[in-house]
């Protein structure tokens, strides 16, 4: 332990504590950094349709690549971006990103899904959120059928009341909305019917549960409440041909993990929705809309 006098009082803090803090603002700068010279990116990861194997829909997940310190992870830098409010920028960087490639899948007949992104407490409690959004939507030409926006329990359930005005605006537009992770956070079952969602993610960690009865149960049991709730259900970190198996007799209609794809850069997803469409025409030609 270090000891530091600051007037009359003493200041203690061991090592650790001393790295941490040191770590976290030199991710603080960098992110600072980041934001000014272009360094955060999106990735897209496909959420497919498990009786068709199509693709749905995609999430853009941002990646913090920085020259000097290699790619920092989201686990690492989103909670201290959250803590530092740059989140709100961060965010909106991704949302500006993420409408700009859709807009240029669905001109170039790749894509006519939606694109989800994730939405964090600080930008959902942004008084001009709506406003916000809206801009970014405009300035890419994107309507806002094409958005969805995850949001977590922990986000909605801090004020219940003034999330469900929130998010009738969004849903006003025809922006829908996810409950991301679902399982892990304090949702109220009784506030869960009046929210006006559209997609509950069941998180990974009940996918990875399903190799006992117990979990299988608890998968079962949280897509039927989704069901009847007439939300739609995504399965989150589905890797293993068996948690597809499962889920399908669960009837889990949509899936996102490794199983199908890691998230890919917009360009490997260009080759992605390109090699989708080839498949599709070959399998439905009936299908084709000539024009
Ligand atoms: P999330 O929104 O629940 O995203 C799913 C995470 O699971 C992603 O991690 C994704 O890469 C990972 N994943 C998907 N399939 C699999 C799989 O089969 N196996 C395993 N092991 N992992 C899988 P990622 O990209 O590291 O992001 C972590 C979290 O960071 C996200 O969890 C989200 O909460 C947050 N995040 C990412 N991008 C953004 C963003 O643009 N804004 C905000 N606010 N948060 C973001
Ligand atoms: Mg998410
Ligand atoms: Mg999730
Ligand atoms: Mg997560």
């Amino acid at each position: 332990y270090h000891a530091k006098q600051k007037g009359n009082h003493y200041l203690f803090f061991n090592d650790s504590m001393n790295e941490q803090a040191v770590k976290r603002l030199q991710i603080e700068n960098l992110m600072r950094f980041g934001l000014k010279e272009d360094h955060f990116v999106v990735y897209y990861q496909p959420k497919m349709d498990i009786k068709t194997g199509r693709l749905v829909g995609m999430e853009a997940l941002v990646r913090f690549i920085t020259p000097k310190k290699g790619i920092i992870s989201p686990g690492v830098f989103i909670p201290i971006a959250e803590e530092t409010g740059q989140i709100i920028e961060i965010g909106e960087v991704v949302l500006d990103k993420a409408c700009k490639d859709v807009k240029r899948w669905i001109d170039q007949d790749l894509f006519d899904g939606r694109v989800a992104v994730n939405l964090s407490a600080k930008q959902f409690s942004l008084p001009d959120l709506t406003t916000r959004i809206d801009i970014i939507l405009q300035k890419n030409q994107l309507p806002s059928y094409f958005l969805e926006l995850e949001i977590t329990e922990g986000t909605i359930m801090d004020d219940p009341q003034e999330a469900i005005s929130i998010m009738r605006s969004l849903s006003a537009r025809g922006i829908h909305l996810a409950i991301d992770d679902f399982g892990t956070g304090y949702s109220s079952l009784a506030y869960l019917k009046q929210f006006p969602l559209n997609t509950l993610k069941v998180d990974k960690a009940f996918v990875d549960d399903m190799t006992t009865e117990r979990g299988r149960n608890m998968v079962d049991s949280i897509v039927t409440i989704a069901h009847n709730l007439e939300l739609h259900v995504v399965a989150e970190g589905v890797e293993k041909a068996e948690q597809l198996t499962t889920l399908e007799q669960l009837n889990c209609q949509t899936i996102q993990g490794y199983f199908y794809s890691k998230p890919l850069c917009a360009s490997e997803f260009t080759a992605f929705l390109k090699a989708q469409k080839h498949r599709e025409n070959e399998q439905t030609p009936q299908l084709k809309v000539v024009k």
